[in-house]
């Protein structure tokens, strides 16, 4: 059984202590490939040595949360254009609007989102949505950005049903980590509704754990209780689910 994390911080201060047990102890239980969201550029060399120390099961993405758009977001927008011009990543990410902390940034974070599509479309990469109180505003932004090149996946998918039909009208995989088996989550209530090679596994590592590790740090091992929770959800087995979503990731990131 082959599982992939879609969406982990492994390159985070949260595991400066524990960071190749950790991943050691994902390996061991089958989790093998960790796709890695960018935040901004003061994570850059953390994320370039989590790759030269497993080359064979990190793959990095590139892109300014949208958290970190500040008034010094042209300068990292800058930063993320000439890395991806110098060598591989696998996605845009993560990338998107967070009206939760703060509104006060929202046109800056519309204009950072577009203007990191555009760069995916030229790179004719996939984009990873970060959206946080703000799935009106990121589907106006798809919904202007929208044509073949556009596709990826939306990061802890946690919308309605009608929301999701919509995200994957974009192209769009759901990204279902630890939320999916919180009490209040809310997405476990439909989600068998919408057919499986729609679906990616994450964690977000070492945010949102899932149950019943929910407030503690999370880590990759941790999403064998998110494939536990979709085998219970989809009524199919654990070895399955890996397999389909898994193959959704190759889709995906295409490798
Ligand atoms: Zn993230």
């Amino acid at each position: 059984m082959i599982i992939t994390d879609t969406h982990t911080h492994l390159y985070s201060e949260a595991f400066d202590e524990d960071r190749e047990t950790s991943i050691q102890k994902a390996m061991d239980l089958g989790v093998e490939r960790f796709f890695i969201p960018a935040i901004d550029s003061t994570y850059t060399d953390a994320m370039f040595e989590l790759e030269a120390s497993f080359p064979d099961n990190v793959f990095l993405m590139m892109g300014l949360h949208p958290t970190h758009v500040k008034e010094n977001y042209k300068e990292e927008l800058a930063h993320v254009e000439q890395l991806l011009s110098e060598r591989k990543f696998y996605a845009v990410g993560e990338i998107g609007i967070d009206l939760y902390w703060d509104k006060s940034f929202l046109k800056l974070q519309q204009q950072a989102f577009v203007y990191q599509i555009r760069l995916a479309k030229k790179y004719g990469l996939p984009i990873v949505i970060h959206s946080r109180e703000s799935f009106d505003e990121i589907f106006d932004v798809l919904e202007q950005e929208k044509d073949d090149k556009l596709f990826g996946i939306f990061h802890c998918f946690t919308g309605t049903l009608e929301q999701a039909h919509r995200a994957i009208s974009f192209n769009m995989k759901l990204g279902i980590g630890g939320v999916a088996t919180f009490k209040n989550g809310k997405i476990d209530q439909f989600l068998n509704q919408i057919d499986l090679k729609h679906i990616v596994l994450e964690t977000d590592a070492p945010y949102l754990a899932p149950v019943p590790f929910r407030g503690r740090r999370n880590e990759s091992s941790y999403i064998l209780k998110v494939l536990d929770k979709l085998s219970e959800i989809y009524g199919v087995d654990q070895e399955a689910i890996a397999a389909i979503t898994t193959e959704n990731s190759k889709q995906v990131f295409g490798i």
